[in-house]
């Protein structure tokens, strides 16, 4: 199989680190607010690659996150006037259900910052001790100027220089102007506590972990030093992931931390980034409501997983002319005598062949379903067969 990799720019040939063992980790959501079709196309696209490995062969051991505490919760929860645990529980349910509702599995570690706390104050603490980092007011920071290769991933994508990693980190809210920061482009490790703030106890005084060691902490934890594939959104490519490289690195002594960085394409509305903070959200329970969960499903699926898109009318029709006509070969497979027919080698052959090709589903759904239209004209019911075993690989309830 190939996949494209963000940290080397090209399609690579993927070899897990251990035999048959994959190790995957993707950064989770931040549960203050409802799940939008970004999300969704984010943890589907995942899960879709996971199931496709499970297919070849592979045993999957996958990590997520969830943030459960963070600035945007404690806004949230101030404005709605509920405790911010509370918030991050019942919004972390809602996301949980908008994904079982598309048939996104659950890793086989969900995990909240909260809980990774002791692990979090070990890694800063050695970073510290190995002059990676620096204590400032009661706040624990990184020390970019101390590393010389620090903003790999960022170099990968574009931001070739100091200043052009600054702008980025600007507009995404690294908080260049903190005055306690040696450096602008200096990240925090761990943030002190703010009047009327939750905290934990640490070394350093009270305080909650920031977001960038949260997510390293977690898989190092779960998934060793080394992980086979690291995925989340492309806006998280720099600082967010750029800063796990960082701190992973020089808190194991090991690189490279991850062997194939997989990052998803935005998800757009109106020709604007479909995210909280700019309201123009099309959500997935919304979407639930109209439309069946395979036909969303399908929405997804006919965008490749790295492709930025829009989300038009149009294309929710297709899908559900997709559901529709899949429908109909599932009803026809019933048919088919018994489970023990292998899908046509031909029919798989080519299946494989395009999801082997970086995952390309959006081929894999158009061979299926001209496949499924040649099924129901010759009423060749272990042809329908093959093909709703197939959509089952790609996530689809058939
Ligand atoms: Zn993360």
């Amino acid at each position: 199989m190939k996949l494209f990799n963000t940290l080397t720019q090209r399609v690579e040939t993927f070899v897990p680190l251990e035999g048959n063992n994959v190790r995957i980790y993707v950064c989770g959501v931040t549960p203050y607010d409802t799940t939008h079709l970004g999300h969704a196309f984010t943890y589907a696209s995942f899960d879709t690659l996971i199931r496709y490995l499970e297919f070849r062969g592979y045993s999957v051991r996958y990590v997520q996150n969830v943030t459960d505490i963070d600035d945007d919760i404690l806004r949230k929860a101030r404005e709605l006037g509920v405790p911010w645990d509370e918030l991050g529980r019942r919004e972390t349910e809602r996301f949980l259900r908008d994904m079982d509702a598309l048939n996104v599995r659950r890793p086989t570690f969900y995990v909240r910052a909260t809980d990774e706390i002791p692990h979090i104050i070990e890694i800063v603490q050695q970073l510290i001790e190995r002059g990676y980092a620096y204590v400032s007011d009661g706040c624990v920071y990184y020390d970019v100027r101390h590393d010389p290769d620090f903003g790999v991933l960022g170099r990968a994508i574009g931001l070739n220089d100091y200043n052009a990693m600054l702008a980025v980190a600007n507009e995404r809210g690294n908080y260049p102007d903190d005055r306690r920061k040696r450096d602008p482009l200096d990240f925090v490790l761990w943030q002190a506590q703010a009047p009327g703030e939750p905290a934990w106890p640490s070394p350093w005084g009270p305080g909650r972990p920031g977001w960038h060691i949260e997510c390293s902490a977690m898989a190092l934890h779960y998934l060793g030093e080394q992980l086979d594939i690291h995925g989340g959104g492309a806006d998280l490519a720099f600082p967010h992931h750029t800063c796990e490289i960082a701190q992973s690195e020089h808190y194991t002594g090991k690189a490279p931390f991850v062997r194939y960085w997989l990052h998803t394409g935005m998800v757009y509305q109106q020709g604007e980034k479909m995210s909280k903070s700019l309201g123009n959200l099309t959500l997935v329970s919304d979407l639930l409501k109209q439309y069946s969960a395979n036909a969303i499903r399908l929405l997804l699926l006919n965008h490749h997983y790295r492709q930025p898109w829009e989300c038009f009318p149009a294309d929710l029709q297709l899908a559900s002319r997709q559901a529709a006509l899949f429908e109909e070969v599932a009803a026809l497979a019933a048919g088919c005598p018994a489970e023990t027919t292998e899908s046509s080698s031909e029919l798989r052959a080519h299946f494989e062949s395009l999801l082997d090709d970086d995952l390309k589903t959006p081929e894999a759904v158009q061979l299926l379903q001209e496949t499924g239209q040649a099924a129901l004209a010759s009423h060749d019911v272990c042809l329908a067969s093959d093909v709703a075993r197939l959509l089952r690989v790609l996530g689809l309830r058939y």
